[in-house]
């Protein structure tokens, strides 16, 4: 099987062989029906773990597909939103807002920092906002949007609250049964893609609507797509024999896997696990004298934004971890440069981020700084350890 590369960007992660070999199964009809019990035990999970008594939609599509299905079915064009933004990802709904004709409105913050709760609160005053967008990690900055401070803010002033969950579902809990602080007080849509956390090779957009957002689906008449509208796809994710548009019939066989192997896992066990690993991966690359861009308190479990230590060639150092099978990321925008993305989620084990760090000290060690690998995936292993106990 592949998987000869450590593929440890922000997604694609790492596919496991089972996924691999469940995607290499016989494609059947789409409207037969042991692939629409597949495809419905595929759903029945999907709820599960986002704990939501609304619809859960997966169609063929990336993440973006997802963002902009949200946003569809919900706000018509001439209302307004506000995206909350913490960075790259988080600005890209205003690319989307503005395609859809969607007035929108933008809290933005030096990358790296978060946009606070009183300044949503303040904006949100302003009245008109039918929906707010949050990113749970942006990508580009590795910073997790706190959920306890904004859900309550925003759901306060009567608007419908997005998540965009694209670098952390199946990592970090999203729950849209919880209610923080009030009756009612949740989050409204979680949107998603396949090949981050999830673990499954890029091209399934998944969409799970509660019941407020689906009620805000009902007040629209029509929406300006076809393959996006829900009311389309409905009764399809309820019966998946019966046709609307043809399914992605072998990713859903590589979806139901996923959520097969994160059942088994257990979500709580999950996300338990990748906040050990965020944890862990930061005090050992600290250890070579790198920097993490987001602070502790807001770093996210599922990727790290580093930054080097003075006198590293990022070209040079990116091609020697490339050349070691390590693939990482480079940075976005301003930090372009100055460090690079670990994307440290999904069915990733400890004995690739391991080796990781391993190759990751050998590297800036060619650039003649010093890095003591023993000792970083010592320390790996030990803030891992310890934060498992917690
Ligand atoms: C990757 C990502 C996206 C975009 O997903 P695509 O599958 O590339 O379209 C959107 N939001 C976040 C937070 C992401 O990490």
């Amino acid at each position: 099987m592949p998987n000869k590369e450590m593929l440890l960007i922000p997604g694609p992660t790492p596919v496991v062989d089972e996924i691999y070999e469940a995607l290499a199964q016989e494609t059947m009809s789409h409207t037969d029906m042991r692939f629409a019990k597949i495809f419905s035990e595929a759903l029945e999970i999907t709820k599960k773990m986002f704990n939501t008594d609304g619809e859960v939609f997966i169609i063929a599509g990336s993440g973006t597909l997802a963002m902009e299905m949200a946003l569809i079915n919900i706000v018509a064009p001439g209302e307004k939103i506000l995206v909350i933004s913490h960075g790259y990802f988080g600005d890209r709904f205003i690319g989307v807002a503005n395609a859809l004709g969607v007035q929108v409105e933008a809290l933005s913050v030096e990358w790296g920092k978060h946009v606070s709760p009183e300044l949503v609160d303040q904006k949100l005053s302003e009245g008109g906002f039918k929906a707010v967008t949050v990113t749970h990690v942006d990508t580009s900055t590795g910073v997790m949007s706190n959920l306890s401070e904004l859900v309550p803010v925003v759901k306060k002033h009567g608007a419908l609250f997005i998540l965009d969950g694209v670098c952390a579902s199946a990592a970090i809990e999203e729950d849209m049964g919880k209610e923080y602080g009030a009756a009612g007080y949740s989050i409204d849509v979680v949107l998603t893609g396949s090949q981050k956390a999830i673990g499954v090779p890029p091209g399934l957009a998944i969409v799970a609507f509660g019941p407020r957002a689906l009620e805000a689906r009902r007040q629209m008449n029509k929406v300006g797509s076809y393959y996006m509208d829900i009311n389309n796809w409905s009764h399809i994710m309820r019966e998946p024999f019966k046709y609307f548009a043809t399914h992605p019939i072998n990713m859903i066989y590589a979806y139901h896997k996923a959520m097969k192997i994160i059942e088994r896992e257990g979500f709580e066990a999950r996300y338990r696990r990748h906040a050990a690993i965020g944890k862990a991966i930061r005090a050992a690359l600290l250890t070579y004298g790198m920097k993490i861009l987001a602070r502790e308190e807001i770093a996210a479990p599922t990727l790290s934004c580093v930054l080097y230590p003075e006198g590293v060639d990022d070209q040079k150092f990116r091609n020697s971890l490339a050349q070691k099978g390590l693939i990482v990321a480079a940075h976005l925008g301003p930090l372009a440069g100055k460090g690079f993305r670990l994307g440290h989620m999904g069915n990733v084990t400890n004995e690739t981020l391991c080796r990781a760090i391993e190759i990751i000290g050998e590297g800036l060690q060619e650039q003649g700084l010093p890095a003591d690998t023993d000792k970083a995936v010592q320390v790996f292993k030990q803030v891992f350890a310890e934060s498992m106990e917690k």
